[in-house]
Protein backbone atom coordinates (compact mmCIF):
# COMPACT_ATOMS: atom_id res chain seq x y z
CA UNK A 1 0.00 0.00 0.00
CA UNK A 2 1.36 3.55 -1.23
CA UNK A 3 0.08 6.71 -0.41
CA UNK A 4 -0.80 9.62 -2.74
CA UNK A 5 0.28 13.33 -3.60
CA UNK A 6 -2.73 15.68 -4.17
CA UNK A 7 -2.14 19.74 -5.06
CA UNK A 8 -4.41 22.16 -4.75
CA UNK A 9 -3.03 25.31 -7.07
CA UNK A 10 -4.55 28.82 -8.01
CA UNK A 11 -4.11 32.16 -7.64
CA UNK A 12 -5.37 33.87 -4.41
CA UNK A 13 -9.16 34.00 -3.35
CA UNK A 14 -9.52 30.93 -6.20
CA UNK A 15 -10.86 28.23 -3.19
CA UNK A 16 -7.59 26.71 -2.56
CA UNK A 17 -7.95 26.31 1.63
CA UNK A 18 -11.49 26.21 1.14
CA UNK A 19 -11.06 22.73 -0.90
CA UNK A 20 -8.11 21.40 1.66
CA UNK A 21 -10.02 21.71 4.56
CA UNK A 22 -13.22 20.09 2.62
CA UNK A 23 -11.01 17.08 2.29
CA UNK A 24 -9.16 16.90 5.27
CA UNK A 25 -12.75 17.05 6.90
CA UNK A 26 -14.38 14.13 4.95
CA UNK A 27 -10.99 12.36 5.68
CA UNK A 28 -11.63 12.98 9.38
CA UNK A 29 -15.23 11.64 8.76
CA UNK A 30 -13.84 8.45 7.39
CA UNK A 31 -11.92 7.92 11.20
CA UNK A 32 -8.87 8.72 9.32
CA UNK A 33 -6.03 9.97 11.36
CA UNK A 34 -5.50 13.58 10.12
CA UNK A 35 -2.29 16.31 10.56
CA UNK A 36 -2.21 19.44 9.04
CA UNK A 37 0.26 21.92 8.95
CA UNK A 38 1.26 25.74 7.70
CA UNK A 39 4.20 27.64 7.44
CA UNK A 40 4.76 30.17 10.65
CA UNK A 41 4.82 33.42 8.71
CA UNK A 42 0.96 32.90 7.46
CA UNK A 43 -0.54 34.75 10.28
CA UNK A 44 -3.80 36.01 8.34
CA UNK A 45 -6.46 34.96 10.77
CA UNK A 46 -4.97 32.40 13.18
CA UNK A 47 -1.84 30.74 14.14
CA UNK A 48 -3.20 27.40 15.13
CA UNK A 49 -5.92 27.00 11.93
CA UNK A 50 -5.56 27.20 8.32
CA UNK A 51 -8.90 29.72 7.78
CA UNK A 52 -10.44 29.98 4.16
CA UNK A 53 -11.18 33.35 3.05
CA UNK A 54 -14.88 31.98 3.67
CA UNK A 55 -14.24 31.58 7.18
CA UNK A 56 -14.27 27.57 7.67
CA UNK A 57 -11.44 26.17 9.45
CA UNK A 58 -9.44 23.46 10.69
CA UNK A 59 -6.70 22.83 13.05
CA UNK A 60 -3.22 23.12 11.51
CA UNK A 61 0.22 23.24 13.36
CA UNK A 62 2.65 25.82 12.17
CA UNK A 63 6.20 25.12 11.60
CA UNK A 64 9.40 27.14 10.25
CA UNK A 65 10.44 24.55 8.05
CA UNK A 66 9.91 21.60 6.08
CA UNK A 67 11.02 19.05 7.75
CA UNK A 68 9.35 19.93 10.90
CA UNK A 69 6.84 17.63 9.56
CA UNK A 70 8.77 14.39 10.07
CA UNK A 71 8.58 14.92 13.68
CA UNK A 72 5.25 14.93 14.13
CA UNK A 73 4.54 11.78 12.05
CA UNK A 74 3.49 9.10 13.92
CA UNK A 75 2.45 5.70 12.94
CA UNK A 76 -0.91 6.08 12.67
CA UNK A 77 -0.96 8.88 10.68
CA UNK A 78 -3.00 8.38 7.45
CA UNK A 79 -3.35 11.55 5.66
CA UNK A 80 -1.01 14.83 6.27
CA UNK A 81 -2.69 18.37 5.03
CA UNK A 82 -0.21 21.46 4.09
CA UNK A 83 -1.69 24.99 3.24
CA UNK A 84 0.35 27.67 1.61
CA UNK A 85 2.92 25.26 0.39
CA UNK A 86 4.81 27.59 -1.79
CA UNK A 87 6.48 29.05 1.44
CA UNK A 88 8.18 26.31 2.07
CA UNK A 89 11.77 25.51 0.69
CA UNK A 90 12.71 22.74 -1.89
CA UNK A 91 12.85 19.97 0.51
CA UNK A 92 9.05 19.95 1.19
CA UNK A 93 9.20 18.14 -2.06
CA UNK A 94 11.23 15.59 -0.84
CA UNK A 95 9.01 15.16 2.32
CA UNK A 96 6.28 14.72 0.45
CA UNK A 97 7.52 12.01 -1.86
CA UNK A 98 9.02 10.11 1.41
CA UNK A 99 5.05 10.30 3.32
CA UNK A 100 3.76 9.30 -0.10
CA UNK A 101 6.27 5.89 -0.46
CA UNK A 102 5.50 5.34 2.88
CA UNK A 103 1.70 4.64 2.49
CA UNK A 104 0.41 8.37 3.71
CA UNK A 105 -2.05 10.66 1.70
CA UNK A 106 -0.35 14.34 1.46
CA UNK A 107 -2.61 17.06 -0.22
CA UNK A 108 -0.73 20.53 -0.86
CA UNK A 109 -2.39 23.06 -1.49
CA UNK A 110 -0.72 27.14 -2.27
CA UNK A 111 -0.46 29.55 -5.06
CA UNK A 112 1.56 28.23 -8.16
CA UNK A 113 2.69 31.88 -9.26
CA UNK A 114 3.01 34.88 -7.73
CA UNK A 115 1.54 38.15 -8.20
CA UNK A 116 4.34 38.86 -11.31
CA UNK A 117 2.73 35.43 -12.56
CA UNK A 118 5.94 33.79 -12.03
CA UNK A 119 6.55 29.88 -10.64
CA UNK A 120 6.33 30.10 -6.71
CA UNK A 121 8.79 28.34 -4.45
CA UNK A 122 8.59 24.54 -4.57
CA UNK A 123 5.00 24.52 -5.75
CA UNK A 124 5.75 23.36 -9.34
CA UNK A 125 8.05 20.77 -8.36
CA UNK A 126 5.83 19.67 -6.44
CA UNK A 127 3.06 19.68 -9.21
CA UNK A 128 5.98 17.56 -11.04
CA UNK A 129 5.49 14.69 -8.64
CA UNK A 130 1.99 14.73 -7.63
CA UNK A 131 -0.21 11.86 -8.75
CA UNK A 132 -2.96 14.79 -8.76
CA UNK A 133 -3.29 18.22 -9.81
CA UNK A 134 -6.36 20.66 -9.35
CA UNK A 135 -6.16 24.05 -10.53
CA UNK A 136 -8.37 26.16 -9.02
CA UNK A 137 -9.71 29.57 -10.75
CA UNK A 138 -11.24 32.16 -8.81
CA UNK A 139 -13.26 35.55 -10.44
CA UNK A 140 -11.54 38.20 -11.77
CA UNK A 141 -12.20 41.17 -10.31
CA UNK A 142 -12.22 43.36 -12.83
CA UNK A 143 -13.91 41.56 -15.65
CA UNK A 144 -16.05 38.51 -13.66
CA UNK A 145 -14.05 35.79 -16.00
CA UNK A 146 -12.41 33.09 -14.21
CA UNK A 147 -8.94 34.63 -12.87
CA UNK A 148 -5.83 32.50 -12.91
CA UNK A 149 -3.35 35.34 -11.54
CA UNK A 150 -3.00 37.44 -8.12
CA UNK A 151 -2.90 41.33 -8.71
CA UNK A 152 -0.52 42.91 -6.04
CA UNK A 153 -1.69 46.44 -5.13
CA UNK A 154 -0.07 49.39 -3.61
CA UNK A 155 -2.28 51.99 -2.59
CA UNK A 156 -4.69 51.19 -4.61
CA UNK A 157 -2.54 51.06 -7.71
CA UNK A 158 -0.44 47.46 -9.38
CA UNK A 159 2.79 47.18 -7.87
CA UNK A 160 5.38 47.57 -10.33
CA UNK A 161 7.53 44.23 -11.46
CA UNK A 162 10.82 45.49 -8.81
CA UNK A 163 8.60 46.93 -6.12
CA UNK A 164 10.24 45.60 -2.80
CA UNK A 165 8.32 42.98 -1.24
CA UNK A 166 7.84 45.08 2.19
CA UNK A 167 6.65 48.25 1.74
CA UNK A 168 7.05 50.22 4.92
CA UNK A 169 3.66 52.62 5.33
CA UNK A 170 1.95 51.91 2.02
CA UNK A 171 -1.51 49.96 1.61
CA UNK A 172 -1.09 46.82 0.02
CA UNK A 173 -3.61 44.42 -0.96
CA UNK A 174 -4.19 41.45 -3.61
CA UNK A 175 -6.70 41.28 -6.01
CA UNK A 176 -7.59 38.03 -7.90
CA UNK A 177 -7.57 38.46 -12.51
CA UNK A 178 -7.49 36.90 -15.16
CA UNK A 179 -4.93 37.10 -17.77
CA UNK A 180 -6.05 39.79 -19.76
CA UNK A 181 -6.54 42.38 -16.17
CA UNK A 182 -3.26 41.12 -14.92
CA UNK A 183 -0.70 44.29 -14.76
CA UNK A 184 2.48 43.81 -14.22
CA UNK A 185 4.37 46.95 -15.30
CA UNK A 186 8.45 45.85 -16.09
CA UNK A 187 10.31 49.16 -16.10
P1 LIG B 1 -7.45 30.63 -1.33
O1 LIG B 1 -6.96 29.64 -0.30
O2 LIG B 1 -7.29 30.11 -2.75
O3 LIG B 1 -6.90 32.02 -1.17
P2 LIG B 1 -9.92 30.56 0.14
O4 LIG B 1 -10.36 29.12 0.20
O5 LIG B 1 -9.24 31.12 1.35
O6 LIG B 1 -9.03 30.77 -1.19
O7 LIG B 1 -11.17 31.51 -0.15
C1 LIG B 1 -12.13 31.27 -1.15
C2 LIG B 1 -13.30 32.21 -0.91
O8 LIG B 1 -12.90 33.54 -1.17
C3 LIG B 1 -14.48 32.04 -1.83
O9 LIG B 1 -15.36 31.02 -1.40
C4 LIG B 1 -15.17 33.39 -1.73
O10 LIG B 1 -16.05 33.42 -0.62
C5 LIG B 1 -14.04 34.34 -1.42
N1 LIG B 1 -13.66 35.27 -2.51
C6 LIG B 1 -13.27 36.56 -2.34
N2 LIG B 1 -12.92 37.12 -3.51
C7 LIG B 1 -13.08 36.19 -4.48
C8 LIG B 1 -12.88 36.16 -5.90
N3 LIG B 1 -12.41 37.22 -6.57
N4 LIG B 1 -13.14 35.00 -6.57
C9 LIG B 1 -13.61 33.94 -5.89
N5 LIG B 1 -13.82 33.91 -4.55
C10 LIG B 1 -13.56 35.00 -3.84
ZN1 LIG C 1 -10.42 39.96 -16.26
Amino acid sequence: HHGYIEVIIGPMYSGKSEELIRRLKRAKIAKQNVIAFKPEIDNRYSSEDVVSHNGTSIDAIPIKSAKEILSYIKKNVQVVGIDEVQFFDDEIVDIAIKLADEGIRVIAAGLDMDFKGEPFGPTPKLLAVAEFVDKLQAVCMICGEPAHRTQRLINGEPAKYNDPIILVGAKESYEARCRKCHVIDKD
